[in-house]
This record gives C-alpha cells, sequence and structure tokens, in this order.
C-alpha cells in the first residue's frame, strides 16, 4: 500500500446473528489513484451471562471501537478480551479496554503479555486452544490457529451461531487495482461491512495469493494441506456457517471460500502467485 490512514472507518459495527457484532475500522490507503481498503476488524460475542471480545482493533480506531463496544454491548459488561495474537492491530487497544472495562480479563495465550503490560499481570488469564468459556447460552471455544504469523496465535469459535474467528486466516489484502478492469479489489469503501456474498464477486484465486504471499510469507516455503486437512476436521467438530477474519469479509459461503483459500496457498507454495 502506498499510504495508511485511519480515514475508512464504517461508522457502526453490523449484527451478523443474534449477539454476534463486527466492529472495528478499516485502513484506506491509495493504490494507483484509486482508493482502497484493508479491513482491521473486532468481534464482540454476548451470551446471557458473559461476553468476549475477539481481537481489539487497531489503535487508530481506538475512539470508534470503544464507542461501538459500548453501543453493541447495550449496558452489559465486557467480561473477557481475547487478543487472537500480541500484534497491534490484534492487541493494541488493551490498555484502553482494560481501563474502561474495569472487570474484563485478557483471555487465550497470554505468554508474554505481562512484559508488555505489566500494569495488567494480575489480570490476564491463560487459554489454550480446546478449552473453553461459558458465556450462559452459548459456549466459546479457543482453537488451534491452522494458518497464523505468531506461534502465540489461537482462533476461536462461538457454538450458537457456528462461527469461526481465525484472526490472519482468511485474509485477502486487496491492496492493488487488478490487472483486468472487470477484475476490480473486492473491498472498496461501501464494502466494508458486506458478507462475502453480498459481494459483487467473490475473491479470485489470483487476488487470494496476492494477499497470502505478501501477508503470510512463510506460506511460500509450507504446504498448507496439513493446515487445511486441520480446517476441515475443525469445521466437522464444530459446525461453522460464518468465518470472521481480522482482515477481510466476513465469510458466508464457506465451502466455496476454503476452496479458493486452499487454492491460492497452493499457488503461492508453488511459487506462482502474482
Ligand atoms: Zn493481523
Ligand atoms: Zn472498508
Amino acid at each position: 500500500m502506498s499510504s495508511q490512514v485511519p480515514g475508512g472507518l464504517p461508522a457502526t459495527g453490523r449484527v451478523l446473528a443474534e449477539g454476534v457484532h463486527w466492529l472495528g475500522g478499516c485502513l484506506s490507503a491509495s493504490a494507483e489513484g484509486q482508493e482502497v481498503h484493508y479491513h482491521v476488524s473486532s468481534y464482540l460475542v454476548v451470551g446471557s451471562e458473559a461476553s468476549i471480545l475477539v481481537d481489539t482493533g487497531d489503535p487508530a480506531h481506538r475512539d470508534a471501537v470503544l464507542r461501538q463496544l459500548d453501543h453493541a454491548l447495550g449496558g452489559r459488561r465486557l467480561d473477557y478480551v481475547f487478543p487472537t495474537h500480541p500484534e497491534i492491530p490484534h492487541a493494541g487497544n488493551l490498555p484502553a479496554l482494560l481501563d474502561r472495562y474495569p472487570s474484563a480479563v485478557v483471555v487465550g495465550d497470554v505468554r508474554d503479555y505481562s512484559l508488555h503490560f505489566p500494569e495488567f499481570a494480575d489480570r490476564l488469564q491463560a487459554k489454550a486452544a480446546g478449552e473453553s468459556l461459558d458465556l450462559g447460552n452459548r459456549e466459546f471455544r479457543f482453537l488451534p490457529a491452522y494458518i497464523r504469523d505468531l506461534e502465540n496465535t489461537l482462533w476461536g469459535h462461538d457454538s450458537a451461531v457456528g462461527m469461526m474467528f481465525v484472526s490472519d486466516g482468511f485474509s485477502y489484502i486487496h491492496d492493488i487495482p487488478a490487472p483486468d478492469e472487470d477484475d476490480e479489489p473486492v473491498h472498496l469503501p461501501g464494502q466494508c461491512r458486506l458478507l462475502s456474498s453480498e459481494m459483487p464477486a467473490p475473491p479470485s484465486v489470483e487476488q487470494a495469493a496476492y494477499g497470502t504471499g505478501r501477508a503470510l510469507y512463510w506460506t511460500k516455503f509450507v504446504d498448507v494441506g496439513t493446515a487445511f486437512q486441520g480446517i476441515e476436521e475443525t469445521l466437522e467438530t464444530y459446525p461453522t456457517r460464518l468465518i470472521g477474519p481480522a482482515h477481510g469479509n466476513v465469510i458466508d459461503d464457506v465451502d466455496s471460500m476454503l476452496k479458493t483459500s486452499l487454492a491460492a496457498h497452493r499457488r503461492v507454495y508453488e511459487g506462482q502467485e502474482l
């Protein structure tokens, strides 16, 4: 991207299903004169007894995320904050969130967080893949991150809606105008809160490969076939009708996106990405 400013901010969140809110903003970039967007999303899951925020959003969007969150909680408490891994777009708003919601605790793979945030060392609760939180009428389960850039990354799953939160997985970065005029970057201003099936066209394998090869550089060297087998087994155990990436539109056509993503990873591995 040639520039990034926090200008591409969707004003409001979107309720994806009962108790599940899509929050956060977009970074705005200019690609050959055309404005394109890059999601930095958070998701709020509200159960009958407890609530959890998945990823904190980017500090550039801090005030907006807090405002969206307040609105989505509608007076409820925030009980858990789950940064999927300790990078700025995923964990950067942690201090602001913990200040704002004094009863909230941080959950997930929290190793080393006490070094980043010594003032919150007593509010860290380690959760391993396979463990879950009882939110009342729904369960939030921590899953292995099959596609990730940092070792201490976890994914999550909400049992009530059947939604999987995949952090840097399934991230499509459409930061170039595609070579073919008909093949527009998939995430343009105005498309920030669209589900994948609501987009004008699903991402092509080429677009998915472009994002994959750059954001997750190691995938050039590792055959992700095993990871996808793990993902498919997880989807069988935990039925999933929505996938929420941190950096892409929410996916509601799960089967076809899995195929596109796997094909993209294969292409990157075989060295054929754009
Ligand atoms: Zn990320
Ligand atoms: Zn956007």
